[in-house]
């Protein structure tokens, strides 16, 4: 069973011709709002593959929150652990669309930051009920160390995917199991360029930095490429799915999620990756994330064809 603190956005989509200039009104050509947020995406994600799984967060009281608390809900998550903080908004991010599917993107976290320490500490057997206990980066770092410490202290399998990217998290690796950046996200961590074009034999170097904090592996996603497992004395690639891809967003969230149920099933780590990249390519042939995610059902099919 799958435990994953993290984060809950609301999208508001506006898409329009063009965007507009400072001070300037567009008429936009549609609006959508979809249920997004690193945290809650991989919750929704490990629940339809079957896993039993637990969800820690905070949103607000508005009605962003109730819509949340439908949503996983419906989606079989378990809920009872959630914050509701009355002091700030659900999450938000407002996603601007021209019709060259360009975007540019403001992301209030609100009740995101209300996840406290405490917090932690009052839903601490969300923690210990779970095997595998799945960690992101769209909450205070204060929190997720105090979480990751905890969940380790219970001998947890714990799998941080350090996303959104950030440097200085020497104070946190060490309570990590599996660390899961993609490319750009191992290089940001490493203190490199995102830029960068880096070969294999330099991505397995910054992984086997990562190591030394003190991670068994490092799972580094390579969207079509698969993903590489990196130990300390060896590693290897697990190939991807071949598939047409028309909409990347959540592959990572997929993976993620895959990973920690497989593990928690208590497959090996080789055959948690190559059950993840099958999730991870199953989710990029759909649209959006939630409704892109499969069911257990859905990705047995998909591995035995
Ligand atoms: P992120 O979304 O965090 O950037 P990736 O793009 O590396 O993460 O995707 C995560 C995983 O999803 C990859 O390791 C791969 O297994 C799968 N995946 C992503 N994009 C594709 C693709 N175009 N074709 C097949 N599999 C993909």
């Amino acid at each position: 069973s799958v435990t994953v603190i993290g984060s809950y956005n609301v999208g508001l989509i506006a898409q329009a011709a063009r965007l507009p200039e400072w001070g300037e009104t567009v008429f936009g050509s549609g609006f959508s709002e979809c249920p997004g947020g690193k945290g809650s995406n991989q919750a929704v994600a490990a629940a339809r593959l079957g896993g039993d799984v637990r969800f820690i967060g905070c949103i607000g009281t508005d009605r962003y929150g109730d819509d949340a608390v439908s949503m996983l809900t419906d989606e079989g998550v378990d809920i009872s652990r959630l914050k509701r903080s009355t002091i700030r908004k659900t999450g938000v991010g407002f996603v601007f669309l021209n019709e060259h599917g360009d975007n540019c993107i403001i992301v209030d976290p609100g009740a995101n930051m209300e996840l406290l320490p405490e917090d932690i500490e009052a839903a601490q057997s969300a923690i210990a009920e779970a095997d595998v206990v799945l960690f992101q980066l769209e909450s205070h770092l204060d929190t997720v160390r105090h979480a990751m410490k905890m969940a380790r202290d219970m001998s947890k399998v714990v799998i941080f995917n350090p996303a959104p990217a950030q440097t200085e998290l020497d104070s946190i690796l060490p309570f990590a199991t599996y660390v899961t950046p993609n490319e750009s996200e191992l290089k940001i961590m490493s203190g490199r360029r995102p830029d960068e074009q880096l070969t294999d034999s330099e991505y397995i170097d910054l992984a086997r930095e990562v190591l030394r904090k003190g991670p068994e592996a490092v799972i580094i996603t390579l969207g079509e490429k698969g993903a590489m497992v990196v130990s300390a004395d060896s590693y290897y690639t697990i190939p991807a799915i071949l598939v047409d891809a028309v909409d990347t967003t959540g592959a990572g969230d997929s993976f993620n999620a895959a990973l920690a149920v497989a593990l928690g099933e208590g497959q090996s780590l080789e055959e948690a990756v190559h059950f993840a990249c099958c999730v991870g390519a199953y989710t990029v042939i759909g649209h959006e994330v939630i409704p892109a995610l499969p069911t257990r059902e859905q990705i047995s099919l998909f591995m035995s064809v």
